[in-house]
């Protein structure tokens, strides 16, 4: 596996292989790596392509200063999984690597509603960051596919929405892999090592809040969208949550709130237990529940 901390390092490796035809895919991360990241590298490999994986956490952001301090770094243990996973480089830049005209005056870039709804409403200024550092990295890159976790489903929709709209070259393939969960349900998460194990049980009250969705449905309990959202949102405080940032049941593509739960749907959380914010999320498609 090969390390590179320069663009010009990394595309000297890219073009070699371009020469032999290959294609490349993408997986960009933080770092703290656990096995949803692996396997993003995994399904990368299953298609056949030359992985390579960026580690960077992205000041830009981070919304909470205290949240990028505190953010897990583990990079030996890091390079070990992704040699294991089959990851062919490794991109390591520095701040001043990705940034090298400092961080003011950035670009902006038109998200319309994604950056009002959401994730987009409660962290100010975050999907602007990802897309200043996931544009970068694209550019550094330059993947045939792009793989990303659906865990972070409004990103996806984020970074679909920058693909469309900046024409790269070569075509980006946008591929949205399934979240890894603990045997227990929760999501697998770089902040989940900032959780007690008490905290990491109350926890599953996010999964445990799906499977409550999901039983009025099938059971056809004709409970409103906003009363599910109430009782998810009071099931997390009671099971320990310190504040819920929301609760959506929102359509799948443009992420609009719904009230027509005979649609598909993906349910949206964000909440924060022992000061560390989680996110979920679950989709619901209704003629799934038809069928059963
Ligand atoms: P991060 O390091 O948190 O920026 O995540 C890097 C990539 O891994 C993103 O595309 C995430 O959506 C994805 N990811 C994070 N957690 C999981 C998980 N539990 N299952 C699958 N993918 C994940």
């Amino acid at each position: 596996m090969k390390i590179f901390e320069t663009k010009q390092a990394l595309q000297d490796f890219i073009d070699d292989h371009r020469l032999k035809n290959a294609l490349i895919g993408f997986v960009p991360t933080m770092g703290a790596l656990h096995e949803g990241h692996i396997s993003l590298i995994e399904k990368s490999k299953q298609h056949g392509v030359v992985t390579v994986c960026s580690i960077f956490v992205n000041p830009t952001q981070f919304n909470d200063p205290k949240d990028f301090e505190k953010y897990p770094k583990t990079i030996q243990e890091d390079l070990q999984k992704l040699e294991s996973a089959g990851c062919e480089a490794v991109f390591l830049p520095s701040v001043k690597e990705m940034y090298p005209e400092g961080m003011h005056q950035l670009p902006h870039y038109p998200l319309g509603r994604l950056e009002d709804l959401w994730e987009g409403a409660h962290r100010p200024g975050h999907f602007q960051g990802v897309c200043v550092i996931v544009h970068r990295l694209l550019e550094a890159v330059r993947p045939d596919q792009l793989f990303m976790g659906s865990k972070d489903f409004q990103q996806v929709a984020v970074i679909r929405h920058l693909i469309r709209h900046y024409p790269f070259e070569p075509k980006i393939q946008l591929i949205s892999c399934d979240t890894i969960r603990e045997k227990s349900g929760l999501a697998m998460s770089s902040r989940n090592v900032r959780l007690s194990p008490e905290q990491k049980t109350q926890a599953l009250a996010i999964y445990h809040g799906f499977d409550m969705i999901r039983k009025a449905l099938q059971e056809q309990t004709n409970s409103s969208a906003e009363a599910l959202k109430q009782q998810f949102a009071q099931q997390l405080l009671d099971a320990g949550f310190e504040s819920v940032d929301y609760i959506a049941l929102a359509d799948p593509t443009s992420l609009e709130p719904i009230t027509n739960l005979s649609q598909t749907f993906v349910v949206l959380v964000a909440a924060f237990i022992g000061g560390v914010r989680l996110i979920d999320n679950q989709l619901f498609s209704h003629e799934l529940f038809k069928r059963v």
